[in-house]
């Protein structure tokens, strides 16, 4: 009951009125149904048979058709204007509830596979979904007044007919649950399938593929498996084709022939020899029998219909419901503007599915005005430690501290914006420079002069100058012809510009330079330092420019601090450090020599 009732609650909660309207227009149409199939023959016949006069039967037949008329262009509207819109506004109120909700969801929830499978493909369905339920409470009205006012008038006419009506409906307990599960079978083959064919395609569509489709063979790759899926779309047709085929062929069997021509033999044996009906009823048997016998067996279908939508809407409650394991609970503070330290103690945080700890016993101090280089090579969990800071992830053990209070005592979003920074990874929108360097709505005049300020400091003005609209050209020619593409650097450039844009506390730079030449990244490296001298700005990084310009450097090693001090202690250290520092000033000799000869 609670399955069945719950969508009920959840779309009475978000479509009230489009439900009432639907209902009420479903109504209507089902009494035009009956109108049309039932009564309109009792008014004709029988007022025929009963000596009425011609123009008394005209008059109920226009009155009918006036009132069907009003009717249409009712519906016509519903269906054309009111629907289309309130579809919208639906989907718009949906789609904002899940947008507020994936932007608190616990980043782990990415790296779960059941997260996917629950809710993202939940999420895909929200425009099918509340049609397709909207649907299901139609056929359930229209089948629910089919039965009870046609059935009823069959029944009256003769007990048998009703009888006949059910056979299907006893029959189709066991068809049906062959034919269902057979369907199952046959959607959850294709489902598998039909994802890959999407992955495909949206490799196709895409512009990040098309280069790599253009110079390599990949793409007979792409269409070998193309052809291997649709091959697999023709082997699960062939396998499950014929069986649906004849589950299909026996409902109609049962419903066109046995059922539609045993009712119209009987009725007219009824009729001609035993004279126990009058023509209007035979008529009316012949013309409804059929319809009423689907609509019967169609109400064992609904019931597994709307347990599918509540499965669905379990899914989404139990999305919106989700509690971020990240979240205020036990926030009492905002932090001051002018954080003075973060501690790092003893951290260990494992990714989920993972065996091993990312990292292990980590201990860092950060304190303001201090230049910080966190170095190690790839994959060392240099990266996972900044998103750990962040409060992206929680740890495993351990804890991290600003300005001594453990940082779940802050508020979430006040801690983040004590933080300036960009990541190795950071994206860029299809929306203005200005937007995409603020990343925020209502843009002060003020912030405006920051920002043309932020993009001086990395020499991306130098670009920017050249084009017409300045820094309200949109990024990339996806939506605009005018946009402007940037190279590699230049992104990253303009990814960096972010950190000049607003005052921070701490500046935490993730690598955000690979795309640059050595001189471009050494001159952006110093500038954040220049203009943060009085904050802490940790530099994360495999390369060397940022442990030059550091005052203090952890190593990290295989998710460890394998080693921590400046830069002169861990050379006289002569372990890792300065292994890596060794082999990275070769390999920058080799490349320089390299240079030399061939500009020679
Ligand atoms: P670094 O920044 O030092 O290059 P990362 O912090 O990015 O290293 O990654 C450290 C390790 O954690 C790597 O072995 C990587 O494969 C693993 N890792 C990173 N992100 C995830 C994730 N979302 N799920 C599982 N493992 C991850």
């Amino acid at each position: 009951m609670r399955k069945f009732l719950l969508p009920v609650t959840y779309t009475l909660y978000f479509t009230l009125p489009r439900l009432f309207l639907n209902v009420f227009v479903t109504v209507i149409q089902s009494i035009f149904n009956f109108i049309f199939d039932v009564y309109i023959f009792l008014i004709v016949l029988d007022g025929w048979q009963n000596g009425e006069g011609f123009f008394s039967i005209c008059y109920k037949v226009i009155l009918i058709g006036i009132a069907h008329t009003v009717f249409l262009v009712m519906k016509n509207w519903y269906e054309n204007c009111y629907v289309p819109q309130s579809d919208l506004n639906i989907n718009q109120y949906m789609r904002k509830l899940i947008f507020e909700k994936m932007k608190d969801i616990d980043l782990y929830c990415y790296d779960t596979p059941d997260f996917y499978n629950g809710y993202i493909l939940a999420m895909k369905e929200i425009d099918g979904r509340t049609n397709a339920y909207l649907n299901s409470i139609n056929s359930f009205i229209n089948n629910l007044f089919a039965i009870s006012s046609t059935s009823f008038v069959i029944f009256t006419i003769d007990p048998i007919f009703f009888v006949i009506a059910l056979i299907p409906l006893f029959v189709s307990f066991f068809i049906g649950r062959a034919q269902g599960r057979e369907r199952y079978v046959y959607h959850i083959e294709t489902q598998a399938n039909e994802r890959k064919k999407d992955y495909i395609r949206r490799i196709f569509y895409s512009k990040e593929y098309a280069e790599e489709m253009r110079t390599s063979g990949i793409f007979n790759v792409l269409i070998k498996h193309f052809d291997n899926i649709m091959n697999q779309f023709q082997v699960i047709i062939k396998r499950h084709g014929h069986k649906m085929a004849l589950y299909e062929y026996l409902d109609y069997m049962l419903m066109d022939v046995i059922v539609y021509l045993g009712a119209v033999v009987i009725a007219v044996y009824k009729t001609v020899i035993s004279k126990d009906i009058a023509v209007s009823g035979a008529l009316v048997i012949a013309n409804t029998i059929s319809s009423v016998s689907w609509s019967i067996r169609s109400f064992s279908d609904m019931y597994v219909e709307f347990q599918e939508h509540a499965m669905y809407i379990d899914n989404f409650s139990s999305f919106l419901n989700y509690k971020s394991r990240i979240n205020d609970e036990h926030a009492k503070w905002t932090p001051s503007s002018k954080s003075d330290s973060l501690a790092v103690q003893n951290l260990t945080y494992t990714y989920p599915g993972n065996e091993t700890p990312t990292l292990k016993n980590v201990c860092i101090d950060i304190r303001q005005g201090q230049k910080i280089a966190i170095l190690g090579p790839n994959g060392s969990g240099k990266s996972t430690l900044m998103k750990v800071i962040m409060r992206y992830y929680e740890p495993d053990s351990g804890k991290i501290e600003l300005d001594g209070k453990e940082i779940s005592e802050y508020y979430i979003k006040d801690y983040r914006k004590n933080f300036g920074t960009v990541f190795q990874d950071y994206r860029l929108f299809a929306f203005t420079i200005l937007d995409n360097l603020l990343l925020k709505d209502n843009i002060a005049e003020e912030e405006r002069k920051r920002a043309l300020y932020a993009l001086n400091m990395t020499e991306m003005m130098n670009v920017i100058e050249h084009l017409p609209r300045g820094i309200d050209t949109k990024l990339t020619k996806e939506f605009d012809a005018e946009g402007v593409v940037l190279s590699g650097g230049e992104m990253q450039r303009l990814a960096v510009s972010r950190l000049f844009a607003k005052e921070y506390s701490f500046l935490f730079v993730d690598e955000p330079t690979s795309a640059m030449d050595p001189v471009t990244e050494y001159n952006v490296f110093k500038k954040i330092l220049d203009y943060n001298k009085d904050k802490a700005v940790v530099f994360i990084s495999h390369r060397l420019t940022s442990a030059v310009l550091a005052d203090y450097i952890y190593y990290m090693d295989k998710g460890e601090i394998a080693e921590a001090g400046t830069h002169d202690e861990l050379l006289a250290l002569n372990g890792k450090y300065t292994a890596f520092w060794h082999k990275q000033a070769q390999l920058y000799g080799e490349v320089d020599r390299g240079n030399e000869k061939h500009n020679k």
